[in-house]
Parts: C-alpha cells; sequence; structure tokens
C-alpha cells in the first residue's frame, strides 16, 4: 500500500491537511494533495506531495485528480460552521458537483476504493429538538429531514457513493462526522466552528481586556466535539475496513452544552468572562451527540480523546496565531 497512489481531495483545508500529514508519517511515498484554493493560502503543505489547486466541482478537474489513483478520500467541501451554513444553503448544495464528479472520475481511473466525509447534519431534525438528546444512532437520518442545504447535499451524496457501489462496483466508505476540532482548523473570518469560535472569543477579551463575550443561542444547546486525532484513527480505520460498507458515526459521546464549552475555555485560559446571548444569531438544532455502539462493535475503538485535553492543544495553537497576527487566510508552509 505505502508506494500506492492515496489522493486527497480538501487537502488545503483542516482535515485534509492533517490527513496528507498523518499519510506521510505513515511513509507513503506516493500522496497528492487537491484543493481549490491556491496553494499559499492552505492551511498545511508538505513537500514530496503532489500539491495541485483544482476545481473539483468540474469533472475534468476530477479526472486529474484522480488519474493513477489507488485510494481516493473526498474531504473537499464549501462549508463553515452554523454561521456559514444557515447562509449559504445554495453554496453548500453546489458541493454535490465535487462527490459526483469524483465518483464518476474514480469510476473511470478504476479507483479501488473511495471515502466520503459526511456529517452528522444528515439526521432528522426531530430527533435533535432536546438539550438532553440521546445519541444519534445510524438509522435516525431517515426519515430524511436533515440540516437544511449542507444537510440534504450530504444525505444524497451518501446515496450516491452507495449506489455507485451498487451499481458500478467501486468500493465506497462513508463516515459521518460529528464536529470536529484542533489545531490548523479556521478560527475566524466565518466558517469557523464552536470550539474554535469560543477560543477567539476567549483569547481576544483576554487580550483586549474586555471581560465580556458574545455567545450564539442562549447557551443550552448541546453537542459533541471530536478532537483531530480521533477523526484521522476513525476516518483510516473506516476506509481500511473489510465490513463498514455503510455509513457510520465518527464522533465523540461527551456531549456538553456550550455553556459547559465555555467554562471549560474559561478555566483554561484563567478568565471569567461575562456572557451576552445573542438569540437572534444561528444556533443549529438544540441537541446533537453520537451514540458509537456501531462503530465499538464493528472496529473495537471509538473516539475518546477527552474534550479539555484536546480543547487544551486547540486553545493554545489559536492563542499563538492570534498573537503573532495571523489569522484564517494564514498558511503554515512547511515545505
Ligand atoms: P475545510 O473547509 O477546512 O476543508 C474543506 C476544503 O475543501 C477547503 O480547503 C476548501 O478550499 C476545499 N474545497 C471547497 N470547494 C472545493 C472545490 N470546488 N474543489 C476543491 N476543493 C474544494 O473543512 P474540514 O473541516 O476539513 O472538513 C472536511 C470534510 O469533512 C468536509 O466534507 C466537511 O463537510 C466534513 N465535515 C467536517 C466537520 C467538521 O467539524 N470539521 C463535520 C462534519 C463533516
Amino acid at each position: 500500500m505505502k508506494d500506492k497512489l492515496i489522493v486527497v481531495c480538501g487537502a488545503g483545508g483542516f482535515i485534509g491537511g492533517h490527513l496528507v500529514a498523518a499519510l506521510l508519517q505513515q511513509g507513503h511515498t506516493r500522496i497528492r494533495a487537491v484543493d481549490l484554493k491556491p496553494l499559499d493560502r492552505w492551511y498545511q503543505k508538505f513537500p514530496g506531495v503532489d500539491n495541485l489547486s483544482l476545481d473539483l466541482q468540474e469533472l475534468p478537474a476530477c479526472r486529474t485528480a484522480t488519474q493513477g489513483a489507488h485510494w481516493v478520500y473526498n474531504l473537499a467541501a464549501d462549508m463553515g460552521g452554523m454561521g456559514f451554513i444557515e447562509k449559504n444553503k445554495a453554496l453548500c448544495m453546489l458541493t454535490v458537483l465535487i462527490n459526483t464528479h469524483l465518483l464518476k472520475a474514480a469510476r473511470e481511473a478504476g479507483v479501488a476504493r473511495f471515502f466520503y466525509a459526511s456529517s452528522a447534519c444528515v439526521y432528522a431534525h426531530d430527533k435533535q429538538t432536546d438539550p438532553n438528546v440521546t445519541g444519534l444512532v445510524e438509522a435516525d437520518a431517515y426519515p430524511a429531514m436533515p440540516e437544511d442545504g449542507y444537510g440534504w447535499e450530504k444525505l444524497f451524496s451518501e446515496r450516491m457513493c452507495r449506489h455507485f457501489t451498487e451499481d458500478f462496483g467501486l468500493v465506497t466508505r462513508v463516515a459521518r462526522y460529528h464536529n470536529v476540532y484542533g489545531p490548523h482548523g479556521t478560527f475566524d473570518g466565518g466558517r469557523e466552528k464552536a470550539p474554535a469560535a469560543v477560543c477567539r472569543k476567549v483569547i481576544a477579551a483576554k487580550l483586549a481586556g474586555t471581560r465580556e463575550i458574545e455567545i450564539w443561542g442562549d447557551g443550552h444547546q448541546t453537542r459533541s466535539f471530536m478532537y483531530i486525532d480521533d477523526c484521522l484513527h476513525g476516518t483510516q480505520a473506516i476506509m481500511r475496513s473489510e465490513n463498514i460498507t455503510f455509513p457510520i458515526n465518527l464522533g465523540s459521546e461527551e456531549k456538553v452544552s456550550i455553556n459547559q464549552l465555555v467554562d471549560l475555555v474559561e478555566s483554561i485560559a484563567g478568565v471569567k468572562l461575562k456572557r451576552n446571548y445573542n438569540l437572534t444569531a444561528p444556533k443549529g438544532v438544540n441537541g446533537r451527540n453520537s451514540e458509537n455502539t456501531l462503530i465499538r462493535k464493528m472496529l473495537c475503538w471509538e473516539p475518546s480523546i477527552a474534550l479539555r485535553t484536546g480543547m487544551e492543544k486547540t486553545y493554545a495553537w489559536i492563542h499563538d496565531q492570534m498573537k503573532s497576527g495571523r489569522s484564517k487566510d494564514s498558511v503554515v508552509n512547511q515545505s
């Protein structure tokens, strides 16, 4: 496997950049990294990798990306946190072109295995109305009523993978990620998610001495958050598995409210801030958590890195970025 060509789509982004780093560390010698952004805006970039800037909504670009590929990971999407996906539903849905064209090109290229990064946003809305939600099991995606825009695109693309397997024999693997966080992710600019946004707000308040922060919603909404290392381990284990032929949850079961997340970041930062709740800001569903019975059974493993451990590392990285004046467009250029 180590000398077969692995393609990572969305490699200029958060999870894709970390996946390329992990593959290099594992000794893979042929990696192609693809992203829409120009190379100088990738979050992580590595020497010895075939780094390509391509628009994967276009079929010819997908053909270039998948040529000669053994395995393809599709992590490319026009996405962000609630602030982005609630206001950009058409852009989110246009991402359907990426997975559709990548599947077509992968089939033509004789790709052996194809990974698709789905999301907990596929789950039906009426299963997520209570902050004390019980974890979402895989079957809760149907009858379908996912997150408008982004969630519908994810659910449709999952099914596209399934039918490429059933009808054309292309082996596909699908993971439903639940909120992934860690260093080298977006923390400002409008696409950031709650863990990075809370870190940024607390750090900004601390650096400026303002001693107050804005929180979207009433702070009672609940989520679980998965540290990037667990995400990478799970993604690769699902990709390698011979038996996980259906979409599966990849998330932490450690459910917290947004208020508890803020408590945690305040304790890492050593501050206590006044909270201003913005009840008209996008806040998503009231409660969401992963239910990991299936992944425990299939892999004898589940994400387990404690939120505090992951948030300490994430906070430290964002703190460094902000203190040195870097923003979301800054690049960690490791070449
Ligand atoms: P990200 O935004 O950091 O990375 C996605 C990358 O895709 C970006 O670098 C972007 O430039 C690239 N991209 C967008 N349009 C493209 C195009 N037309 N052609 C080529 N590249 C394009 O996001 P991420 O957090 O790394 O997420 C990776 C995948 O995981 C996405 O599919 C996302 O929907 C999914 N996911 C992420 C989370 C999370 O919490 N981060 C949760 C659920 C699902």
